[in-house]
Parts: C-alpha cells; structure tokens; sequence
C-alpha cells in the first residue's frame, strides 16, 4: 500500500501553497490529488485574481498581510512568476455610512501595520481615474500595495516547486472515500488503490462539503456563482488603474490585457454547482459600468469571452481553517467566500504549521478560523466581501 505523510485533496491554489509550505518545512512525502486532468478547472483558474488587504476583520487582514508581502517575492522566492501588480484597490463612498466604514477599517488596518492605506477626498479619487463620474461620490480609501496576481501561475510555482522538495502529483484521481481507525484519519480510497496516511487536508475548494462527508464531517461551504466579462481592447481609461469599487452597488472592474475585467455581484443570485455563463449578466454589468464610468457606454464586450466560476461560501465569510475536532488529522482549508487567492499563501503557511505543530503566528487568534466555530455559534462576520 501507498503511504504518505500528508495527503492534501485538491491542486488549486489553496491545496498547491499549503504542498509547498509543508515541504518548505521539511514534509518529505506529501501527496497532492486532484481529480481534473489539469490543475485550475475549479475556483481558481475562474478567479479575478485580486488581492487586497483592506478588510474589516483584524484575522483577514493579518491573513493578507502575510499574503501580499509573500505573493511580492514569489519570483524571488520561488523563480517562477506570481505575476503580482501592485496597482491597489480603490473603495469609492458615495454615502456617508460608507465612508464612516472606511474609516474604521483603516484605523483597524493601519493598527496590524497597513501603514499604506489612506482615505482620499472626491479630487483625489477623479486624479486617479479622471474618467469617473464624481458628482455624487463623498470620498474613498486605497491601498496601494493592493493588486493583482495571476492564481494559474501561482498555482502552477507552488506545485513546482513543491513536486521537486517532497511532494507528488496525482491528477485525474478522485479521492472517494477516507478511512478512519479508532476515529482517527487512517487513509484514503482512490482509484489508483488506498493510500495510508495519517493525515488528510480538505482544499477541494466549492466542493469541500462533499469531501468532507467523506470523513462524516458536516461542512457549511455552499458553491455560489460568480460572472465575470473581460471587454475588448479598449483605452478610453489608463491600464494602470487600481481595482476600482464603487460602493453603491458592488461593481468593481480592473484593467485585464488590454481591456478591462468588470465584475458584479449579483444579489439574485442562489447557491447551486451552476458554473455557466448567463448572457443576459452582460447588460446587468454594462449598466453598472456605464453609470460610474460614462465612457464605459463604448465598451465592446464578446460574450464568447465570458466566463463564469463558483465561490465556497462560508457562513461568516471567512475561511475555515484547522482540523476538524470530530475527526482528528482531518484539516480544512475552505470556506474562502471569494478570498481564496489572495489568501492562499497565508493558508499555506497556517494549515502547514498546525498540522506540523499545532500553533501558528500568522494571525494572531486562529481558533477565530477553526471548523468548532459553527457549532459553537462563534461566527465572525467579514462584510467587506466583493
Ligand atoms: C469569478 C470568480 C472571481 C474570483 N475573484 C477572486 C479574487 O479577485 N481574489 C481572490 O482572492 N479570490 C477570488 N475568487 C475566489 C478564488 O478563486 C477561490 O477562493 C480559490 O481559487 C479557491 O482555491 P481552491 O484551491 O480552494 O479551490 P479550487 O481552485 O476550486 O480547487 C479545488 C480542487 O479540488 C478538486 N477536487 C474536489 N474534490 C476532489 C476529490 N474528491 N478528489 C480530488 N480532487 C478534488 C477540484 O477538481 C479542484 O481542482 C474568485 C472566484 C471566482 C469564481
């Protein structure tokens, strides 16, 4: 029988970084499995690859904190890309409620060392995108270390590197079944035949519940659709923008190639494996994009070249990280709620040093993350979700 120290399941983003920081550590015999015949088919070859760490919660912030710094160095680091752009995030207030949420979050950010976030009058805000219809706009907040990363390629440097430190590979391997003795995680079912471990990590990302049910856990992470329409060429608007948030509604766009990435999210929307494109987003989007940019209204937009993926959802929007205490040596990393990029360094490090020595210094409460939290109603509720 095969044997390896930890098994991860799944090779997106999350499952990949948490392969590497475990052989970074000195895991010699970490098998990673992933049921596609290529890595990124889930969330993450779906992802607009924002990573920011402007959030309202000190855990996410820390948790970014240890991201963006990381995904800075990669290519340092790793010698393969992340494809980092520190072109920052822009949150645009147009009521007095939001900017008085700005502020707050930024005390908090700036207090975990965010010493580069700053609130910005309406003039400052039309100095970075003059193209901006301002007249209702009160104010906003930008981070300029805030950006965008390329998840395939990060995907792809971890497993590389991971696969020549101690880790092996395998695709289109489906885990389906996880054993357990006296309780306790034992191995895994494939069909490549059983593997023996002692340890089994769940980054099957919006299919984490289903893994987890594996091993008799019941794990609140609901798959959510999300649409996101790249634009023609198109340069009425500089390509050196920040991620742009206009807060009346949730429209935030990027540049992407040379067009630009628009994306909203849909209230409408319902939980569900749904994960195709539905053109009539198209005008949702357009609209939204029109009304803070007006020459946006000249946007040429191939429907062909639109995509849709599926966000995991957690209760409280925030990840779940730790092992689960009714099975022990089965942990989670799930439950990303849209973060799962820009955080999966920080998860990386987290799942590694938990199951290596049961404490990490990332954030500075991890129990915050832990699977109990849902059973013992401890929700911490993260509200800037995008
Ligand atoms: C439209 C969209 C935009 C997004 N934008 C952003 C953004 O700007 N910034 C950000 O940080 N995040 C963003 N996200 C979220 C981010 O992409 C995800 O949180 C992240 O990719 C999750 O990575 P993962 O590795 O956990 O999951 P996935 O990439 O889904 O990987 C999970 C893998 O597990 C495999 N798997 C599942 N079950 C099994 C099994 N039984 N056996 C073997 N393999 C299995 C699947 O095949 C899959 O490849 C976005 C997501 C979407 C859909």
């Amino acid at each position: 029988m095969q044997t390896a120290d930890v098994v991860i399941i799944g090779a997106g983003i999350v499952g990949s970084s948490i392969a590497w920081h475990l052989t970074e550590a000195g895991c010699r015999n970490v098998l990673l499995v992933e049921r596609e015949s290529h890595q990124g088919k889930g969330s993450t070859g779906k992802s607009m690859g924002g990573v920011r760490a402007q959030f309202a919660t000190a855990v996410n912030i820390q948790m970014s904190l240890y991201s963006i710094p990381f995904y800075a160095a990669f290519q340092e680091r790793l010698g393969l890309p992340s494809e980092y752009r520190a072109q920052g995030y822009l949150f645009v207030a147009t009521r007095p409620s939001h900017l008085d949420y700005l502020r707050t979050n930024q005390a908090l950010q700036k207090s975990l060392g965010l010493t580069q976030a700053r609130m910005l009058t309406r003039e400052e805000i039309v100095e970075i995108v003059p193209q901006l219809r301002s007249d209702d706009v009160l104010g906003g907040s930008f981070c300029p270390t805030d950006g965008f990363v390329d998840p395939d390629s990060v995907m792809v440097g971890f497993t590389t590197r991971a696969c020549g430190h101690g880790t092996t590979l395998w695709r289109s391997t489906d885990v389906t079944g996880i054993k357990r003795q006296n309780g306790r995680i034992s191995g895994v079912e494939t069909p490549r035949g059983p593997v023996s471990t002692p340890t089994v990590v769940n980054a099957s990302g919006p299919w984490a519940a289903q893994t987890a049910a594996l091993a008799g856990i019941d794990l609140p992470v609901e798959p959510l659709r999300r649409m996101l329409v790249p634009t023609e060429p198109f340069d009425g608007v500089s390509h050196a923008i920040p991620m742009v948030v206009d807060m009346t509604n949730g429209f935030h766009f990027r540049p992407e190639s040379l067009g630009f990435l628009l994306a909203w999210n849909d209230p409408e929307e319902t939980v569900g494996y749904k994960d195709n494109f539905e053109p009539s987003f198209i005008e949702k989007v357009l609209l939204r994009a029109a009304d803070r940019v007006p020459c946006f209204e000249n946007l040429a937009v191939n429907p062909k070249r639109a995509w849709a993926g599926l966000y995991e959802m957690s209760p409280d929007h925030h990840a779940i990280l730790g092992q689960a205490p009714e099975v022990p040596g089965f942990f989670c990393a799930n439950g990303f709620s849209g973060h799962g990029a820009m955080h999966a360094p920080a998860t990386g490090k987290i799942v590694s040093d938990l199951i290596l020595t049961g404490a990490t210094s990332v954030v500075n409460d991890v129990e915050l993350l832990s699977p109990e939290r849902f059973a013992k109603g401890a929700l911490l509720h993260e509200t800037a979700v995008l």
